[in-house]
């Protein structure tokens, strides 16, 4: 089966004068999170309500490098998840990352400008590393209600039926191809970026999110779809406490 190499650039702003502090290093902040009442796991949490008026400029770099090969898909229970093999990488300026997984979201757990979508999915990358704490890399993509989606329609009928079940694929049956060929021109590479978390346990807070600003489509029958399999599974949002958001 063929193998298709996508490479996508997702961003090349870079800034000669950054007027932002940088996003790089990732140090956990030392927080001490007992003296704000409610807040349990730290000040960098996701998701978070995207305020689109209130952003900077983005001075990140990132390239796709991507074997459209995804190899098995997964009903968890709580999500639908679609397993990567290995060899698709992500590169943030001149960080690597490993493409590990994507699942979904019902409703969507980003907000834009307070307003919620139907469907979110997030495609998780790590960084290879020795180090006890992983270092994550999220793209969130949000969906509205509107045409069938191809992407979605290569694997709906794949899903396991029983919980916690896997289910391998076909090379080359479920094609991220069908989703970037979605993205209207002016809008591939643009993306609200923030520090943030994982948005279930132990919601650890190394994750660096990239929200597409591409709004895809689903049809309701899909959406329904996924709900029935994962139930409303999204986080709430949480505080942004003094966290910048930038974009391009
Ligand atoms: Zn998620």
């Amino acid at each position: 089966m063929r193998q298709y190499l996508l490479i996508i650039i997702l961003g090349c702003i870079i800034l000669q004068h950054c007027t932002t502090t940088s996003n790089e290093g990732f140090t956990q902040p030392k927080t001490d999170t007992t003296l704000v009442p409610g807040l349990q796991h730290g000040f960098e949490q996701s998701p978070i309500n995207i305020i689109t008026t209130a952003t900077e400029e983005g001075h990140h770099t990132i390239y796709l490098y991507f074997q459209d090969s995804i190899k098995a898909i997964e009903n968890k229970g709580h999500t639908v998840q679609l397993d990567f093999k290995e060899g698709s990488t992500l590169i943030q300026d001149d960080t690597t990352f490993e493409f590990k997984q994507c699942h979904f979201h019902t409703p969507s757990e980003h907000l834009l400008d307070g307003k919620g979508f139907p469907l979110e999915m997030h495609i998780v990358n790590i960084m290879p590393s020795t180090d006890s704490i992983p270092q994550y890399l999220v793209i969130g993509i949000l969906f509205k209600e509107g045409k069938r989606n191809a992407f979605i329609d290569d694997f709906l009928q794949a899903i396991p039926k029983q919980a916690h079940q896997t289910k391998d694929l076909a090379p080359g049956q479920v094609s991220f191809q069908d989703l970037v060929d979605s993205i209207p021109h002016e809008l591939k590479g643009k993306f609200y970026h923030y520090r943030g978390s994982l948005t279930t346990p132990p919601y650890t807070e190394t994750v660096r999110w990239y929200v597409a600003k591409h709004i895809f489509e689903a049809s309701k029958e899909q959406i329904e779809a996924l709900h029935a399999i994962e139930g409303s599974n999204a986080r709430q949002v949480q505080g942004l406490y003094g966290r910048k958001i930038d974009e391009k």
